[in-house]
């Protein structure tokens, strides 16, 4: 067999190495000068002021951060896209708040202002969206209910790193964004996450809930304590620098200066890297768009960019299984994000969510990295049309 085509892949190199050699050789690799230096260039990426944003470990644990900072808890509800990454149902879930699923457009699997509109109450504190496969969907709409309705807007921007409508950058519209470092994203850390927070004194608070809600005791001096700070942090804080109080019961979520340099030259090369996506997404385009049986994914609305992090197909006739199969068989490994979490029997939800169980049944993740070389992406196109044909010929001769 030809070699196996995987759905994501990293592309760490050199560049990445010697970054890491560098910190290796400061004799510094705890959380420092190249973490600050990952938020700042972060911040510049997003446009938005550098006190914004936190680096974290993951995206998940930023999540949590995120959901801790609005204070939600018991006889909350929040709302979410069924399709959505588990990490949210359990941040939600954790605090004892409820989360309550909405619906998804069955060709671009994001929500609609009305599928989250259908399912306010009262109750609900925060909306949580994410942006399926680097589509920006209705953000700034969601994001205008929101705003109208007294309602936090959380983004989940995991996939959505490079995702702009009219220029601004998806994570920006709502009152917090996450993004995702971790070893299958854009820009890959091996783990990592950011969390962006609108609002100055929730920002503020973020990096202290990141890092055990530890708060400085010694006089005259503000922000987080830390027992991992260097030199210059303890000379500036004068006297028993060593002291703290506590402010939240938090975990730890804080990051350190290897995987932030790492992260400094992933962002230095997000640009190529979403080039060669978009190159990718439109040779896809153009060998399967005509294949009966078979939908790809709709033209993006104008005004819209994408970060291609996802390819996806929607089979006709309950074929996708068998294609996946097919196409496993011969090396080409696809899969589907997300499963709905309305599903998932322990948030305890009786939602019926016709059109994301629908969604989930026939959609088909396609390999798109930027180190897919140009006959990788002609095996894929070839061997998806020839088995597409073939399942499709067998569910019509039955
Ligand atoms: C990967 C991912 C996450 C979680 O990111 P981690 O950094 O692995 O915790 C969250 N949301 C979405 C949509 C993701 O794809």
């Amino acid at each position: 067999m030809e070699h196996v085509i995987n759905v994501v892949q990293p592309s760490l190199g050199e560049r990445e190495l010697a970054a890491v050699r560098e910190v290796f050789e400061s004799n510094w690799v705890g959380r420092g000068a190249r973490t600050s230096e990952f938020e700042a260039a972060f911040a510049r990426h997003l446009g938005v002021g550098r006190e914004h944003v936190t680096a974290t470990n993951s995206c998940s644990s930023a999540t949590f951060i995120a959901i801790e900072l609005l204070g939600i808890g018991p006889g909350d509800e929040v709302v979410l896209p069924t399709v959505s990454f588990v990490a949210v149902g359990n941040a939600i879930a954790a605090r004892g708040a409820r989360p309550v699923f909405c619906d998804v457009d069955e060709a671009t699997l994001n929500p609609s202002v009305a599928d989250i509109e259908a399912v306010l109450t009262e109750r609900t504190r925060a909306v949580v969206i994410l942006h399926y496969g680097g589509y920006p969907g209705a953000v700034a709409e969601i994001a205008e209910l929101c705003r109208e309705r007294g309602i936090r807007l959380i983004e989940d921007a995991a996939l959505a790193v490079a995702s702009t409508v009219n220029g601004r950058a998806c994570g920006t519209f709502g009152d917090m964004g996450l993004w995702s470092f971790d070893h299958a994203k854009v820009v890959v850390t091996v783990d990592g996450g950011m969390l962006y927070v609108r609002d100055p004194e929730l920002a503020a608070r973020a990096p202290k809930i990141a890092y055990l809600g530890l708060e400085q005791r010694a006089p005259g001096r503000s922000g987080s304590a830390s027992f991992h700070s260097g030199y210059d942090q303890a000379l500036r804080s004068k006297t028993r620098w060593w002291d703290y109080d506590v402010s939240s019961f938090s975990g730890r979520s804080t990051t350190n200066d290897v995987l932030s340099a790492i992260g400094i030259v992933q962002l230095s090369r997000l640009g190529e890297s979403i080039a060669r996506r978009h190159e990718v997404a439109r040779a896809y385009d153009a060998g399967l768009a005509d294949v009966a049986g078979l939908h790809v994914p709709p033209p993006l609305p104008a005004g819209h960019t994408s970060s291609y992090f996802m390819y996806w197909l929607r089979f006709e006739n309950g074929i996708r299984d068998q294609v996946a199969r097919d196409l496993y068989e011969r090396g080409i490994y696809t899969t589907f994000r997300y499963p709905p979490l309305h599903q998932v029997e322990a948030y305890g939800s009786d939602a019926v969510l016709p059109r994301a169980e629908a969604a989930a049944a026939n959609t088909l993740l396609l390999p798109i990295h930027q180190s897919l070389s140009d006959a990788d992406v002609d095996r894929v196109i070839t061997e998806v049309r020839d088995r597409t044909a073939a399942r499709l010929g067998e569910t019509r001769a039955a």
